[in-house]
């Protein structure tokens, strides 16, 4: 079995600082988080970035900083980007963080019913975001909130717009998309074709016991107050803590933790010069 590879979700969009003090907002506070998860185990960061009032910002400037921190701390985390929409839904808006090059984005392939809006992903924003990241050399992670979501990628990678191995992050427990139950990440696992690599990233209380069947099953985990901000009942979450216990259950049941570089490889990375 591969190495187990952990992405850190460190903000989102959604929660701030009146949702939970440990949510890191800036650009500073966002790159030292990734940094300590990355020293527990983390080796992917899948990063939003937020304005001085928390809200979710597109600009590049933004990401920039977080990548400069990041930088001067030698981190050599995976960096992942998001393309999500909440934070403006132009061509432009969507795209603009991907000029920082980083070395992977997440790539939605359909539309979801949020609980409070539309997560709107058109065929052309689909092909568009593909298009910019296959021409910049940037991993797609392709974010499944749904079924179909598998079988439009499939149609990419007809395309040639996404290349082998495909990477997937099964999203489960969203109201309005599917439930976090053990038959539908079965299902969706069996539905990526062969060599793909996936994770699972779940929202609610059973995002701990779906990490444990991903991670016998083989699969990757992404955790991250982006996704929970209890670590249980009652109990606000730091992002480190949600490492080191995947970390500790990984370790009783004898998978190896990933290190960026072995995450490198086993998610088919381009290779860069600067690395
Ligand atoms: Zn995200």
């Amino acid at each position: 079995m591969d190495k187990l590879i952990i992405t850190i979700a460190s903000t989102g969009n959604v929660p701030t600082r009146k949702m939970t003090p440990y949510v890191p907002v800036t650009p500073e506070e966002i790159a030292e988080d990734i940094v300590r998860c990355c020293n527990a185990g983390a080796s992917v960061a899948h990063i939003h970035a937020r304005d001085a009032d928390q809200r979710p910002s597109y600009r590049a400037e933004v990401f920039g900083q977080i990548f400069q921190r990041l930088d001067s701390a030698g981190c050599p985390v995976i960096r992942q980007l998001s393309t999500g929409a909440r934070h403006g839904n132009t061509f432009e808006e969507r795209s603009q963080n991907l000029n920082l090059d980083p070395e992977m984005a997440s790539l939605c392939t359909g539309s979801t019913n949020f609980p409070n809006m539309a997560y709107v992903n058109t065929p052309d924003m689909v092909d568009f975001l593909a298009g910019v990241m296959k021409d910049r050399n940037i991993k797609p992670e392709i974010e499944v909130f749904d079924a179909a979501m598998i079988n439009n990628a499939l149609l990419l990678a007809q395309k040639g717009l996404v290349e082998d191995p495909l990477v997937f992050n099964f999203v489960l427990g969203i109201r309005g998309a599917l439930p976090a139950t053990a038959k539908n990440l079965l299902h969706l696992v069996e539905s990526v074709p062969p060599g793909s690599r996936w994770s699972v990233s779940v929202i609610g209380p059973q995002h701990v016991p779906m990490s444990v069947m991903a991670m016998v099953m083989g699969g990757n985990i992404r955790v991250g107050i982006e996704d929970n901000i209890y670590y249980a009942k009652g109990d606000l979450a730091t992002n480190v803590r949600l490492v080191e216990r995947i970390v500790r259950i990984a370790r009783e049941v004898g998978r190896e933790i990933a290190t960026p570089d072995q995450a490198r490889e086993i998610l088919g990375l381009p290779r860069r010069e600067n690395r």
